[in-house]
């Protein structure tokens, strides 16, 4: 699923095709896409409408309107966003098309059509329960001390929980955990104060290099331009994609699962001891 690092690369390419750009048309191929208001009020309210921001909010994208709505897009596990010229084909896995004045569509395109669109008036209405940025100034070790302070939860489980950190998902928590040693079984509250800041810090670092890297292609997830990411050529653990064995001890990376899904780890480097 698109994690913090790809929807803020889409983000990023996706700004100088949308702001300042009117929604001349919608073309929804599949319906259900529009979680709300109603098909007949989606199309009608954001047709005409001019788009003078876009931002992320965890894994989220808001499309700031004219008229004060919002335009929120979640891709969940498979969806991209894809600039195209008008016109241009959609192909079987477009279930939304948004078309821009400019020449330039947008196409919504989802194999597993799980992702979801949103018209409304306050964006907090859908994105108000979301734990901080994990990138943002006020997101400090002492913050992050404060929030695992009570959690008895897996901290592999707090750290994907979107209403404790915004946009960390299953790829960077297991690397974050791998890059801070921390074993996906510990619970939140029996980190040291030592393994706490090593856990900060590696959050940053993995999140921010797989933005430099505009994020990892893997389910499906395509940059606005059909280019791929290449964050997932840097996991060291994530779905065994630098192999089967620890790049660091070279012991066989173990897979368990954890609110089902599978968490990769080095039962070396990151040994399970309270
Ligand atoms: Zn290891």
């Amino acid at each position: 699923m698109p994690e913090l690092p790809e929807v803020e690369t889409i983000k990023n390419e996706l700004l100088p095709y949308v702001v300042g750009h009117r929604v001349t048309g919608i073309t929804l191929i599949w319906e259900g896409i529009v979680r709300q208001p109603s098909v007949e009020e989606f199309r009608s309210r954001l047709i005409g409408q001019c788009i003078i921001g876009l931002t992320r909010r965890g894994k989220y994208l808001i499309f700031s309107l004219t008229s004060g709505e919002a335009l929120i897009i979640h891709l969940k596990m498979t969806g991209s966003l894809l600039i195209k010229p008008t016109p241009a084909e959609p192909d079987k896995f477009t279930r939304a098309i948004i078309h821009l004045d400019g020449e330039t569509s947008l196409h919504f395109r989802d194999p597993r059509k799980l992702g979801v669109m949103w018209l409304i008036k306050d964006a907090n209405s859908v994105v108000g329960k979301l734990g901080p940025e994990p990138l943002e100034a006020d997101f400090t070790p002492q913050l992050l001390a404060q929030l695992l302070n009570k959690r008895t939860a897996p901290v592999k489980a707090v750290l994907c929980d979107q209403n404790f950190i915004a946009g960390v998902g299953n790829m960077y928590a297991d690397e974050s955990l791998f890059a801070a040693r921390i074993h996906p079984l510990r619970s939140g509250k029996s980190l040291s104060p030592d393994e706490v800041e090593r856990l900060h810090c590696a959050i940053q670092q993995v999140l921010w290099s797989a933005i430099s890297n505009k994020g990892a292609s893997v389910e499906n997830y395509f940059r606005p331009d059909g280019q791929l990411g290449t964050a997932h050529f840097q996991f060291q653990v994530a779905h065994y994609l630098s192999g089967k064995f620890c790049p660091v001890c070279g012991t066989p990376l173990q897979r368990i699962p954890i609110r089902n899904r599978g968490s990769y780890f080095c039962p070396r480097c990151q040994p399970l001891e309270d």
